[in-house]
């Protein structure tokens, strides 16, 4: 690690403040440079970014941190192999570098993880062009700093099998390695989000902008955020837009109209049990149907595969698996290993939705780029779209840059060498760690020390929140205190991925938890049945949503 200084932050031995109440007081109060509208991976970054910079800075977000898009990713910090079959070798070489940047400021929650990609035969008989090609791509992904991690390497039928014993052995001809990253996409927003908050910008979730407010000149001095019931006017120069698939209805208050600029594309992943794939290590798996591939990843004791990209014209709000995009995936895993899986295996499902640009008139929205935009209104409105979780950071940087024009100040970004929250004087646990210690440890960093005091002064916080998952008691506790969860979903779904990781599990669970919380909360008896009903209704839907699976994808349904 280069041995230039860093934007300094908190030590955590002590959470950082970050209480709800007390942001919303300042909202209506406190006087703002810039507003930053969504509490996704975008918005956390540009409010960290500005906050940084001196910005004094405020956030809002609708529901709750990374509720949208920000929770529903393949969670890979990558610059992404595919993305150079379409030649885009400047968002390749940025993701990668971006990739080496969140691991050095947030080491705790970025994990390397190696991925093996088949080379498949097809009747019997190898593609020596296609494995060529595939050679080739594997050299440009280290050339484009792949290689920080470490370089490729193509290595024999028996070591494939040795990394995923239910590979179809007929199939394969060999394998190359190579290495990426994967972090929990809602705790790596969170940690943006608290961390900005450490530098001073003033953040509330479960608080949504509704209308802007302007002088005569058309300009932003302020906006109405809704929260509680109540409106609070937010005073503010500029406001940032950062709103993700939402961004057109936010641009409809400022401009008047809807500009159907993005073309939301839809992607699914569904967890099984480990031992359904028995893979140790990741696997890219090529989709023979549609020339595409699917990621399939492990994740504490479970896998999970995805992904889909199809048009998506549906409500925003709340995206669901089809029946179709899950026997796509099915079918796809069950065409590279045996025994197949079934759609009884499946423990979790999520549905996410991409912000892409419509700008391209392709067939396929997977041909989209995911390049990001900025775009200043003349209200002072910044509005920025795209990207990637992995990029939120250069994402940030550009609008921020915009931001500063705006207000008339001049500070360089900070961000490049900037600990996140629990970052700063972490250690890798050694090789006697417990399972546990490890697990807090890769979720916290030097905050694990709370969680393990919170333990401390209640042994009963030990026990598992939901059983068969690694989550502990004393982590819903200090996502209420220290991590604003406000709901039951915010403590299984974000704060926890126990919703994705076992939902049938977590419904069960629910009573117990919401029972935890509930005194931290201030919840009564009837506000506690009225979560763990919406939580249980909420994976009703789900459920239902994603029953009654097809033997194949639907006839009309494009995927690619
Ligand atoms: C299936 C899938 C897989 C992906 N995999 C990867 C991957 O592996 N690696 C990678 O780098 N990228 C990946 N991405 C892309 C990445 O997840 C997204 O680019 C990123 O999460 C978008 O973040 P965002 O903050 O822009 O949007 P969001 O996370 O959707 O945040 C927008 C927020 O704005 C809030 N909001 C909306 N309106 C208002 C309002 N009026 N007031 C207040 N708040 C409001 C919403 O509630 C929401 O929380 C994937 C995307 C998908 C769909």
């Amino acid at each position: 690690m280069s041995r230039r200084r860093r934007a300094s932050s908190p030590r955590a031995a002590t959470p950082i403040d970050f209480d709800r109440t007390t942001a919303l007081a300042r909202l209506a109060s406190d006087e703002f440079d810039v507003l930053v509208v969504g509490g996704g991976i975008t918005g956390a970054g540009v409010a960290l970014d500005a906050a940084s910079r001196g910005l004094r800075t405020a956030l809002v977000e609708r529901h709750d941190f990374a509720s949208g898009t920000s929770s529903r990713s393949s969670k890979l910090v990558h610059g992404g192999l595919r993305y150079l079959e379409q030649s885009e070798f400047l968002l390749v070489y940025e993701g990668l570098r971006e990739r080496q940047i969140i691991r050095q400021n947030a080491p705790h929650l970025v994990q390397v993880l190696p991925f093996l990609v088949p080379i498949l035969k097809t009747g019997g008989l190898l593609d020596r062009r296609l494995a060529r090609l595939l050679g080739t791509a594997m050299w440009m992904y280290d050339l484009a700093g792949g290689w920080r991690i470490r370089r490729h390497q193509r290595i024999n039928k028996g070591a494939a099998l040795q990394h995923i014993p239910t590979l179809r052995a007929d199939r394969l001809e060999s394998a190359y390695l190579y290495y990426d990253c994967q972090a929990d996409d809602a705790r790596l927003t969170l940690s943006v989000v608290r961390t900005a908050a450490a530098y001073g910008a003033v953040v509330a979730n479960y608080a949504a902008l509704t209308s802007f407010i302007k002088d005569d000149r058309g300009k932003v001095t302020g906006a109405t955020v809704e929260a509680e019931g109540a409106a609070i006017t937010v005073r503010t120069r500029v406001v940032v837009n950062a709103t993700g698939v939402w961004a057109d209805d936010v641009r409809e208050l400022d401009e008047g109209e809807h500009p159907a600029a993005l073309r939301p594309a839809k992607g699914i992943h569904i967890t099984l049990p480990r031992d359904k794939v028995r893979n140790d290590i990741a696997a890219v798996i090529p989709v023979q149907a549609d020339e595409r591939s699917i990621f399939v990843i492990p994740w504490n004791d479970e896998t999970y595969v995805g992904t889909t990209d199809t048009d998506y014209d549906g409500t925003l709000d709340d995206p669901q698996c089809s029946p179709a995009d899950i026997a796509y995936l099915l079918d796809a895993l069950n065409d590279a290993i045996e025994p197949p899986v079934a759609a009884s295996d499946i423990l979790g499902t999520w549905a996410g939705l991409r912000p892409l640009l419509r700008d391209a008139d392709s067939p396929h929205t997977a041909d989209l780029s995911r390049e990001h935009r900025v775009r200043v209104a003349g209200s002072n409105v910044v509005t920025v779209i795209g990207g990637k979780l992995t990029t939120y950071r250069r994402m940030a940087m550009h609008t921020v840059d915009q931001v500063m024009r705006l207000a008339g100040r001049r500070r360089r970004c900070r961000t490049k060498r900037l600990y996140l929250v629990g970052a700063n004087g972490y250690e890798e646990p050694g090789a006697d760690a417990t399972a546990e210690q490890e697990h807090l440890a890769h979720r916290y960093g030097t905050e694990a020390a709370v969680v393990a005091d919170l333990v401390r002064a209640d042994p009963r916080l030990s026990e598992p929140l939901v059983p068969g998952l690694p989550y502990l008691r004393a982590e819903a506790v200090f996502a209420v205190r220290h991590e604003m969860a406000r709901t039951l979903d915010d403590v299984l779904a974000r704060r926890t991925r126990a919703r994705l990781l076992d939902r049938d599990a977590s419904g069960e669970a629910a009573e117990a938890v919401a029972a935890l919380v509930a005194p931290e909360l201030g919840w009564d008896d009837a506000e506690l049945a009225r979560q763990v009903r919406a939580y249980r209704d909420a994976l009703a839907v789900e459920r239902a949503a994603a029953s009654c699976v097809s033997e194949g994808p639907r006839e009309g349904q494009m995927y690619g």
